[in-house]
């Protein structure tokens, strides 16, 4: 399989542009405007930011308008939280929503998560299951969400409570043949009890900073998540994935079986490792720096 029948974004037209898919501002419960949001990601050298307050009644269902923060350097895509009833827990669903209409419709009485889910991805949005383990979503409650784009493995507000982390279920739903991608977020609220902003992030591979293709790159999948160091080069060669990345600590794969193959050491740019462990089902490639910060690949289907 070459690597881009694989779907990995490296070898794709275009270049990286980084950004947080899920942040809240002052439109629902977020410490700061949307301007002075967007500000905290332009000033760490993030390239968009989608603002995604909660859709709810309280908030007068805000879809926040950010196109007068777009600039030729930085953007925005518009987005929401999406609320309804109810998990298997008892709880209302949380759904990242990116490229939503800004008049999109607040739920109708009964429509659940799932539904309003649909119809967000029918408006062209691409539709993201937040938080899963802080949510405590099941495997039944995950697949329920087929209008679901990805699921967000890493989220570092949740990480405060050691839910961040939600690579177990994504394993269970590939295996179960679903083609979900993966992203990490910040879920930044900027209040003063939160974790300190841009600690989770995507890089998008696109030609341009123009949402729309931002948008269509990220529903395809030509991206890769990231909480510090950097992918330069992921490739598949024969029954071998090649790796370039910044300097790491660890580089492993892993994916839909137990185990997985790792290399550790100091300053690690570079490894190749054998794909057969994972023959016929999926993996990633992870890293790990000296600080803890990690970056993993989408998953890649063999
Ligand atoms: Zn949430
Ligand atoms: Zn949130």
């Amino acid at each position: 399989m070459s690597s881009s029948a694989s779907g990995l974004p490296f070898d794709r037209p275009g270049r990286f542009w980084r950004g947080n898919l899920h942040t809240h501002s002052d439109r629902s419960d977020g410490a700061l405007s949307p301007l002075e949001t967007a500000r905290v990601y332009r000033e760490a050298g993030y390239d968009f930011v989608a603002i995604t307050d909660h859709f709810r009644p309280e908030y007068g269902f805000p879809v926040t308008d950010t196109r007068d923060l777009r600039s030729d350097t930085f953007t925005t895509l518009i987005g929401a939280e999406l609320h309804a009833p109810v998990t298997e827990a008892g709880q209302q669903w949380h759904i990242v929503a990116v490229g939503l209409p800004l008049d999109f419709q607040p739920p109708s009485d009964g429509e659940t998560g799932p539904e309003l889910a649909r119809r967000a991805r029918a408006a062209g949005a691409f539709v993201g299951m937040a938080h899963p383990s802080a949510s405590l979503l099941t495997a039944a409650d995950a697949e329920s969400l087929d209008a679901a784009h990805a699921v967000e493995v890493y989220n570092a507000l949740a990480d405060r409570e050691n839910r961040g982390d939600s690579w177990h279920l994504t394993d269970v739903l590939l295996n179960r043949g679903h083609r979900l991608t993966t992203y990490a977020a910040d879920d930044a609220h900027l209040q003063h009890q939160d974790p300190p902003p841009c600690r989770a992030w995507i890089h998008v591979r696109a030609e341009s900073l123009d949402p729309a293709d931002l948008l269509t790159a990220l529903i395809a999948g030509r991206y890769y998540s990231s909480t510090g160091p950097e992918l330069y080069d992921v490739r598949l060669e024969d029954d071998q994935v090649v790796i370039r990345c910044s300097p790491a600590t660890k580089i492993l794969l892993s994916g839909g079986r137990p185990g997985a193959e790792v290399v550790e050491g100091t300053d690690l740019t570079e490894a190749t490792l054998p794909l057969a462990l994972f023959r016929s089902t999926h993996c990633r490639v992870t890293i790990e720096d000296a600080a803890g910060g990690r970056a993993w690949t989408n998953p890649i289907h063999l």
